[in-house]
């Protein structure tokens, strides 16, 4: 099981969606659900080294459409981090002070900072999604994206964080089971907005504006993962294990004492004869 490689768009690939099947599992639940829980607690080590190194950051971006499992994501592969070394950006329609600043300045301001890992739940990719398909830019501007943000994602790995980046891939009959799912739960009726139908409408053109973001922005300082999501519990094995790969692959190590250890333990072993 090497989920790194598996779901990786390799850099420079041209990627078709409709080959690569959401339904996708090659475990059953029971032991999918064993294997989260050992992640979630290497994700957790890993996490407290990432902390205490203080050197590096790590940024997840989630994309998928309505019910692909962002929040999901958030909670279950990632409620084992501490919260205290972790951000959650969510990336909603641009206020006006936004709109008056280029398309990754919000995104920069929400970058983690060293030590930290940050998601996005969305990302300056909508600027390549939702501003495509809704023509809310004309296509001059939208096109120079796929470029800035290259860019940007290099300047950030060079400048310390590390970014991976997610793709839940989902099925349209799946999205139709998930609303209807919520539909019939109460308790969920909170999350049903009118838009998740109207873009619904517009899945095909959805499909081609992610193969674009897919195709055109892996590269080897940000790369694409994308995650057969039909199966909420296999989407959740392959993020966590592809985030312990990746964080193993950093070779982090505790920082040195910033003390002599040696004279702490005398005025330990003092204050035990003092008290
Ligand atoms: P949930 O899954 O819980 O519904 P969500 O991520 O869909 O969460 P919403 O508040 O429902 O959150 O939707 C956010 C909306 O903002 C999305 O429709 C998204 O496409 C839109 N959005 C995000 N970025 C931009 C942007 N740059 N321009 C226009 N719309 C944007
Ligand atoms: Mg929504």
């Amino acid at each position: 099981m090497n989920y790194s490689r598996q779901f990786l768009i390799k850099p420079g690939s041209k990627v078709r969606l409709r080959d690569i099947d959401p339904d996708f599992k090659d475990k059953n639940k029971k032991v999918a659900l064993k294997l989260i829980e050992l992640n979630n607690l290497r994700l957790r080590e890993l996490q407290e080294l990432l902390y205490a190194e203080h050197k590096r950051s790590l940024l997840l971006c989630l994309q998928a459409m309505d019910t692909g499992g962002k929040d999901g994501i958030i909670r279950h592969a990632l409620g084992a981090m501490n919260p205290q070394g972790c951000r959650v950006a969510s990336f909603r329609k641009p206020t006006s002070l936004e709109r008056d600043h280029d398309f990754l300045w919000r995104a920069h301001r929400d970058v983690p900072a060293k030590s930290e890992v940050g998601i996005f739940n969305r990302s300056y990719y909508e600027d390549v999604l939702v501003v495509r398909v809704h023509e809310l830019a004309p296509k001059a501007a939208w096109s120079k994206h796929y470029d800035q943000i290259n860019d940007f994602e290099q300047s950030l790995s060079e400048n310390g964080t590390h970014i991976l980046k997610f793709f839940l891939h989902i099925s349209k009959d799946e999205q139709l089971k998930r609303f209807k799912e919520r539909l019939d739960d109460p308790s969920k009726h909170w999350k049903i907005s009118e838009s998740d139908y109207t873009e619904r409408k517009r899945w095909d053109e959805y499909m081609t504006a992610f193969e674009d973001m897919l195709s055109r922005c892996s590269t080897k300082h940000a790369p694409w993962f994308v995650i057969p999501a039909n199966h909420k519990w296999f989407r959740d094995l392959a993020v966590s294990q592809i985030m312990v790969e990746y964080l193993e692959g950093m070779h982090m190590k505790s920082p040195p004492p910033s003390v002599d250890i040696n004279k702490i333990r005398k005025q330990y072993h003092q204050a035990k004869k003092d008290q």
